[in-house]
């Protein structure tokens, strides 16, 4: 039987570079052919041979309240029928505006932009021009966007500047990244006592989710916030993943640490282009019209995206919504642990809210160096025995995983199910 899925991926090849267009939906990582989805409905997916999912990626985080809920949807299609996009200020962005100034701490004013990737990229040009400094601090293995500066790995000495992470990047810009190890406190206080007073900002997933999911240690975004305050620089929380998916005030409300400038995307437009950052009024004053910071969009603030992220951030506003996410995503990940063990299989979880990581290793890893120590051949093939149960897990090992509002028992259940199957096979290889 021929699958519309290699026929899809071998004409996108001929026209799309790698026949994607983000790279890691390839399945380069994984082995094997991309998923053509067709539709989607709650927590489950539809690919292009008529096969479901149960999905776990949720187009890498917006999804919260699953496939084409029918409240957001509606807001949608209300808001396409007034006009697609005017270039001129509305109503509603004013509206969205007010929403996350209310719910996102330290937010005094914010800007709407159209990806998470603009949001980090004008946070950072923004640290910069409010401090008049050009040096930032980035940590391996966060992933903030695909912009030049942030595009970096360390460089050859601990405290030494970076080296671009793609071709591309000039090195006369990664060289003004230093590239520190996440959850390392000790070796962030070394970098500002050498070069604290030149540093623009630190910019940080407060939960770390682009290198599978690692959990912050305490004293490590408690430093984060010290040394930013003692040295005048910008503390950057990149909330573009964690904003509004472990918990109603993302990482900020969870760990009780308020950054100077917050960057989000992905939820707040549930699943239109949408981003925003935010932050202290006096930083936000810096930009143009008001200040010397450029930044612009001609699609920014979105109408049709703006009423998808009122809609959402509507409805994950209902009393118990973020406690019965919580809940649910750690039954997953408790009954994933409880599988394993039971096949002898080495492997653990976690969930922090709406987010989980799965690790084909004893423990959760607690920085880069350790998620590096992670069994991908035994990843790939667990993520190829559940794609054929019928469970979509994100097609890498290093990526997290998002549990949304419509996975309930049933969903769970069948994932645990599944998931027994596929680890009693990888003993039994
Ligand atoms: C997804 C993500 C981005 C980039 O957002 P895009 O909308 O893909 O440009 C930036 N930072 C973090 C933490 C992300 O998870």
């Amino acid at each position: 039987m021929t699958s519309l899925n290699d026929t899809l991926f071998t004409n996108a090849q001929r026209v799309i570079p790698g026949g994607v267009n983000s790279p890691v939906r390839a399945f380069r990582s994984v082995g094997g052919t991309p998923r053509f989805f067709e539709r989607g409905s709650g927590a489950r997916v539809w690919d292009a041979d008529g096969k479901s999912y149960i999905d776990y990626v949720g187009s890498w985080g917006p999804l919260i309240l699953g496939h084409a809920y029918p409240p957001v949807v509606e807001a949608v299609q209300a808001a396409a029928a007034k006009g697609l996009s005017f270039g001129a200020p509305t109503a509603a962005e004013v509206e969205l505006a007010e929403l996350l100034c209310q719910r996102v701490p330290g937010v005094e004013q914010v800007r709407l932009v159209s990806s998470g990737t603009e949001a980090t990229m004008s946070a950072i040009r923004l640290a910069r021009g409010f401090t008049g400094r050009s040096k930032i601090v980035k940590f391996e293995g966060c992933y903030h966007g695909h912009a030049d500066s942030l595009l970096v790995k360390a460089g050859s000495g601990a405290l030494t500047f970076g080296n671009p992470s793609s071709a591309g990047v000039p090195a006369e810009t990664a060289a003004h990244t230093l590239v520190l190890d996440y959850n390392n406190t000790a070796m962030l206080e070394a970098a500002f006592a050498k070069e604290g007073d030149s540093i623009a900002c630190i910019i940080v997933e407060a939960v770390a989710g682009n290198m599978n999911l690692v959990a912050p240690r305490r004293a490590f975004l408690d430093a984060c916030r010290a040394l930013c305050s003692r040295h005048g620089s910008v503390l950057i929380f990149d909330e573009v993943m964690t904003g509004f998916r472990v918990g109603p005030a993302g990482a900020q409300g969870l760990f009780g640490i308020t950054a100077d400038v917050v960057t989000l995307g992905k939820v707040i437009g549930g699943g239109m282009p949408l981003g925003a950052f935010g932050g202290r009024r006096d930083i936000m004053q810096s930009i143009a019209p008001l200040g010397p910071v450029y930044q612009a969009g001609t699609l920014s603030g979105n109408p049709v995206a703006v009423a998808a992220g009122l809609a959402t951030l509507g409805a994950i506003a209902a009393p118990g919504f973020f406690e019965q996410l919580g809940t649910r995503t750690k039954q997953l990940t408790d009954g994933l642990t409880a599988a394993a063990q039971a096949a002898g299989v080495a492997f653990s979880a976690q969930a922090v809210g709406g987010m989980f990581g799965l690790y084909f290793r004893a423990t959760p890893p607690q920085s880069y160096a350790e998620v590096m120590t992670c069994d991908v051949a035994a990843f790939n093939h667990f993520f190829h025995a559940m794609l054929n149960e019928g469970v979509y897990l994100a097609p890498s090992a290093f990526e997290a995983g998002f549990v949304s509002a419509p996975h309930g028992d049933e969903e769970i259940n069948a994932t645990l199910a599944a998931a027994r199957r596929c680890f009693d096979q990888l003993t039994q290889k």
